[in-house]
């Protein structure tokens, strides 16, 4: 898998659970969930929504070091790594989310020096916080803080491991897609190659299928014996 790189979503795709939600279900006022839905409905890109919402939060760090101390991930992830970089592939966690949390988070599972492109959480004074989003891109066409496609390499086939709308935009882009929740979804209704997932456990054998079917034309998937028990699980076109 040299010639691959894999873009792997955080929120809901790493964790069962989204962290910045939990955040804000914990920290900050209601309001959060009125900004939430403007982005749910494309009224605005999660750049703006994340801005509002984390000027939202009143929590100390001691707090949300504590939180983020108590988010689980799925336990084949930390496998998973190591199994894709025996492979040879790249692997880079590209999140909506928040780089320190994620971090924590993932060294917590033993998981460390992989790449984290995320938003970043400052500091304005005991208790409050902004964002600042190194990774956005004016060009971004979701308006997203992290603009997932600006970083994906060109020279490299790309898969993108993701569940829902952060993950929308790149996986109209890449070369397959590892898709659970609403990003599986999307993948249906515009026609995006992809294999349904609902855990890392399944990942290797997924992944043992990818490069000889992509490399011909990806029609090797359609007929995949290993999903066979669940027709559900694979969805090609
Ligand atoms: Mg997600």
């Amino acid at each position: 898998m040299i010639d691959w790189h894999i873009v792997c979503d955080f929120d809901g795709t790493i964790t069962p659970t989204d962290v910045i939600d939990n955040v804000l279900q914990r920290f900050a006022g209601p309001e959060w969930e009125t900004i939430e839905q403007q982005w749910l409905d494309g009224h605005i890109g999660s750049r703006e929504c994340l801005s509002r919402q984390l000027a939202l939060i009143k929590a100390t760090p001691a707090e949300l070091l504590a939180y983020f101390d108590s988010v689980e991930i799925d336990p084949d992830f930390p496998d998973f790594v190591d199994h894709v970089i025996g492979l040879g592939a790249s692997l880079e966690v590209v999140s909506d989310g928040i780089e320190q949390g994620i971090a924590r988070i993932l060294s917590r599972n033993y998981v460390t020096l992989l790449p984290i492109l995320a938003n970043r959480l400052r500091q304005v004074d005991q208790n409050s916080w902004r964002i600042d989003f190194p990774y956005s891109s004016d060009a971004c066409r979701a308006a997203s803080g992290n603009c997932k496609c600006k970083s994906t390499p060109r020279n490299k086939r790309v898969l993108v491991i993701g569940d829902g709308k952060s993950d929308m935009c790149v996986a109209s882009t890449a070369d397959f897609v590892f898709a659970k929740g609403s990003l599986a979804e999307y993948c249906i209704a515009n026609r995006i190659p992809h294999a349904r997932f609902d855990c890392f456990a399944q990942l290797p054998a997924l992944l043992a299928q990818l490069p000889q079917s992509v490399a011909a034309n990806a029609t090797a998937f359609t007929t995949a014996d290993l999903f066979i028990e669940n027709q559900e699980l694979l969805h090609h076109v």
